[in-house]
């Protein structure tokens, strides 16, 4: 009986919710109070997949649904997002019957790392796909080694692990398993032997200590990696971008499935790759995977062109207190070769709680910019000048920096300078204070 007046909240509250546009996670918040339970309640089907890792999980999921829907399977995905236990109840409840039978053959679910375990404490998910741990809402998760040891207990005996070969705490996952499957990266044009980011989380092997060999990496610490004392490298992949053609905007997986990349960068490589892996182990075609996400432009997308003034804009989405993600779009910016300014927004640096940390800038590798084809550099947003200091230890003359705290005052600047084109970073948090005022195109 609890169930069933559970599921029936849930369904009401979701529906309400949804007539008000308001998040989705409350309506499991309230199933899961009045029955606490519930999700051991209810009969789940014989797949289940889970998505997790520090970045790239949102992009996966929607690729994998993207391909479940034009294979015409029946399955159900938190699209909104909400990935912790409230979100991942509403999900399941709204598509049960209110006998508790979920209607659907496959359930995909996106999961916050740090929370994992108490999702799938009440049911397992069948696959089990880790993208990577980087540096992330220091805050919150502290260090990767310790979302590692969160994500832990989450990972039930039975599941089949689907692994980053190339992130040597993802592939610890994998150590002394069976049914585990990586995916990876083979050497790369612009794969280098050094770690080229400004700290490297690949320094030491995660199982014994002792310092870790690089044969080449791709960015940070993923690349291909030994210890220098005990068994631990890189496992043999079972799919892999045998050649990532960035400039050129495409991908070749195991040497035949070609895919064209609607963004040129490596992070979306990777999760094209995760989507890919995982939509093989479900007897899915290579080739069909790759006609599907071939050029898919993402529904939760990092990048939003936009016009100010005269000037051509690019939004590339970043994630405050998370190096890579900044990394990454620095990255980017650097390998266009055309002139051009960029803007940088720090104003709040998370959505879900205060903190007034910066210490994370110091993480990110903002000397990429210093090239002849950045015209000036406009920091702007409530931590301008935090955003300031750090430039101070880069290499770029202050003389290119513009310091603008006031959000719509650093976009009239910019708009009066007639650059041709700008590239802004910034995080989700942030994003709207510069969309608001510019026109998207
Ligand atoms: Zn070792």
């Amino acid at each position: 009986m609890k169930r069933f007046f559970a599921i029936l909240l849930c369904k009401l509250l979701r529906r309400i919710g949804a007539k008000f546009g308001r998040g989705s996670s409350l309506p499991g918040q309230a199933a899961l109070r009045l029955c606490p339970d519930i999700l051991s309640r209810v009969t789940l089907p014989d797949t289940i997949i889970a998505v997790t890792g520090s970045n790239g999980k949102t992009s996966t999921v929607e690729m994998i649904a993207q391909v479940l829907s034009s294979c015409g399977k029946s399955f159900a995905y938190n699209k909104e997002g909400s990935n912790q236990i409230e979100g991942v109840t509403a999900l399941i409840l709204s598509h049960c019957s209110l006998r508790g039978k979920f209607k659907r053959d496959i359930l995909l679910i996106e999961s916050d790392e740090r929370y994992a375990r108490l999702t799938f404490r009440a049911f397992h998910p069948t696959h089990f796909v880790i993208t990577n741990l980087y540096r992330d809402q220091l805050t919150r998760n502290g260090h990767p080694q310790w979302v590692f040891d969160a994500i832990r207990p989450a990972i039930p005996p039975e599941a089949q692990l689907i692994l980053n070969a190339d992130d040597p705490l993802v592939s610890l996952f994998g150590v002394g398993r069976d049914n585990t499957v990586f995916f990876g990266m083979e050497r790369q044009s612009f794969s280098t032997e050094d770690c080229t980011a400004v700290y490297d989380d690949g320094k030491y092997c995660p199982l014994c200590g002792a310092p870790m060999l690089y044969d080449w990496r791709h960015f940070h610490h993923i690349g291909s990696y030994r210890c220098s004392r005990c068994d631990f490298h890189r496992p043999d992949p079972v799919c892999r971008i045998t050649e990532a053609a960035l400039s050129e905007g495409f991908l070749i997986i195991d040497g035949e499935d070609r895919i064209g990349l609607s963004f040129r960068s490596l992070y979306n490589a990777y999760n094209i790759l995760a989507c890919y892996t995982l939509c093989r182990r479900l007897g899915i075609e290579g080739s069909r995977i790759a006609a599907e996400i071939s050029d898919y432009v993402l529904r939760s997308g990092r990048v939003v062109t936009f016009r100010l003034g005269d000037t051509e804009g690019m939004l590339l989405t970043s994630k405050h207190e998370n190096s890579v993600s900044y990394d990454q779009s620095l990255f980017y910016i650097a390998s266009q070769k055309e002139s051009r300014a960029v803007v940088i927004l720090v104003d709040a640096i998370s959505r879900k709680y205060f903190t007034g940390d910066t210490s994370w800038l110091f993480d990110i590798n903002f000397g990429l910019l210093n090239s002849p084809d950045t015209e000036r550099i406009y920091l702007t947003g409530r931590y301008a000048y935090d955003l300031a200091v750090r430039f101070s230890y880069t290499d770029i003359d202050r003389s290119r920096l513009t310091v603008i705290p006031d959000i719509p005052e650093a976009l009239d600047a910019i708009r009066g300078a007639g650059h041709r084109r700008l590239y802004a970073v910034s995080c989700f948090s942030d994003r709207d204070k510069l969309l608001s005022r510019v026109e998207t195109t």
